[in-house]
């Protein structure tokens, strides 16, 4: 069996690099999962949840303190890549464009990309760019899965209704996506997104 379709440990997860740009970025061969969200939307406490560490990816209350791509190494072959997160207020038109521009070129040319996680605030969701994002992965036949978080800030049937009114309008923009419920802090679907990663990463 070939090292890239063993099922991830994630647990093992160690910081590799950071990228500015592409031409920063490891060889591209392997298995890479990348996670996107607006700042503060909970991707660093999800990475962190996901793998069991507390402090792989710093959690912060200051959003879109960096720009960078940065990847973990699972193994060898595996890799979990953060997005830098957008939606930041306070930065300039030049810093959204550069970073429509590496996002768009991450997407659209790393061939070792087998998925995409779409996080949204549950209380926020589908705001402008999560819809590009929609709208991007299935120009590009990119799975995405989407983890409406932060769900223990809410009942579990307001939850449960959230999540399929926004399942509804997901599925006019982008019928291929599914979607989750989840919270880094209560362990709520862990297991769910660790079944859609591993079937990513086997594939
Ligand atoms: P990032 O900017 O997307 O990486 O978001 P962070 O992981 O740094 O989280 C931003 C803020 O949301 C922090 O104050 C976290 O403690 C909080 N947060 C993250 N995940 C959860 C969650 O599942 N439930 C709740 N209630 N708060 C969360």
């Amino acid at each position: 069996m070939q090292k890239s379709k063993q099922t991830p440990n994630y647990k093992q997860a160690k910081f590799l690099t950071s990228a500015a740009q592409l031409s920063q970025l490891p060889n591209d061969t392997g298995v890479e999962v990348a996670f996107i969200g607006r700042s503060n939307v909970g991707k660093s406490s999800a990475l962190n949840a996901l793998t069991g560490q507390k402090n792989l990816v710093r959690v912060s209350k200051t959003p879109g303190r960096t720009q960078l791509i940065n990847l973990f190494a699972l193994s060898d072959t595996q890799r979990l890549v953060d997005l830098p997160g957008y939606g930041y207020a306070k930065v300039s038109k030049k810093t959204k464009q550069d970073w429509e521009k590496l996002i768009d070129a991450y997407l659209r040319k790393r061939s070792c990309l087998r998925g995409l996680v779409l996080l949204m605030d549950i209380r926020h969701p589908l705001q402008e760019f999560d819809v590009q994002l929609l709208t991007w992965t299935k120009q590009i036949n990119l799975p995405i899965h989407i983890l409406l978080t932060k769900t223990d800030k809410l009942s579990f049937g307001a939850g449960k209704n959230i999540s399929q009114k926004v399942q509804k309008e997901v599925m006019k923009i982008n019928s291929a996506a599914s979607i989750q419920l989840f919270s880094a802090h209560k362990s709520i679907g862990h297991d769910e997104l660790k079944k859609t990663l591993n079937q990513w990463f086997r594939s």
